[in-house]
């Protein structure tokens, strides 16, 4: 079984956001994917002004009819290492997919905990979030695979450029937000009035 794994804050989840998770299981065909909502992400420890719940529940209605919205970083508490969350997975499939946005493979040195062993545990599939970055990433993703043998799909398809940070401090400035998320999250977000 080919399983993908499409992991975020999703704070909120927005249109960028689905349109990455519909490519990456069209392409390449995946026969399950989870999004996985993370805890507290070890690269963004500020405090969170959504709960968990809300965050878990604007996903399952952004992504519900595409993939399983799981809570299993959410309920492991602490900061959430995307190596646990692919140990917990791999034992269930026979190859490990797991989606990254051009911002988290340029910084996987970085930023990720135990950075080689997530690149030889799955193939990392990349959407470019800018649209103008594709030569960048075709020369790292060379670079990984020749230094840590890491197995990289880039896709050629044109993002939807956006961010939930930027949807956040829409919301705030009373700005107009609908267009970036899907109905069923923009109807969620005014219902509980987050993010003023
Ligand atoms: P924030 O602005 O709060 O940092 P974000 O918009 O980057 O949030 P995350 O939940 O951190 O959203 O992203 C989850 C995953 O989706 C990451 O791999 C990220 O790179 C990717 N992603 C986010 N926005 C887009 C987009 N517009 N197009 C493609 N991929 C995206």
């Amino acid at each position: 079984m080919k399983l993908g794994i499409f992991g975020g804050t999703f704070d909120p989840p927005h249109i960028g956001h689905r349109k990455a998770l519909e490519n990456f299981i069209s392409y390449p065909v995946l026969d399950k994917c989870v999004v996985t909502v993370t805890g507290t992400p070890p690269h963004k420890s500020f405090l969170r002004v959504v709960s968990d719940e809300d965050r878990l529940e604007m996903a399952r209605c952004a992504f519900g009819d595409l993939a399983q919205i799981s809570d299993l970083e959410i309920r492991r508490k602490g900061k959430s290492y995307t190596i646990d969350t692919l140990e917990s997975f791999i034992k269930k499939c026979d190859e490990l997919y797991l989606y990254m946005g051009s911002d988290m493979i340029l910084n996987v040195e970085k930023v990720w905990y135990r950075f080689e062993d997530i690149l030889k545990m799955c193939t990392v599939v990349v959407l470019s979030r800018t649209g103008d970055d594709f030569g960048c990433l075709t020369e790292h993703s060379h670079y990984l695979e020749a230094r840590y043998g890491a197995k990289i799909l880039l896709y050629k398809s044109e993002p939807f450029v956006v961010s939930s940070t930027q949807i956040r401090q829409m919301i705030k400035a009373d700005e107009p937000y609908e267009q970036f998320l899907p109905d069923a999250v923009a109807d969620y977000i005014k219902k509980k009035g987050l993010y003023k």
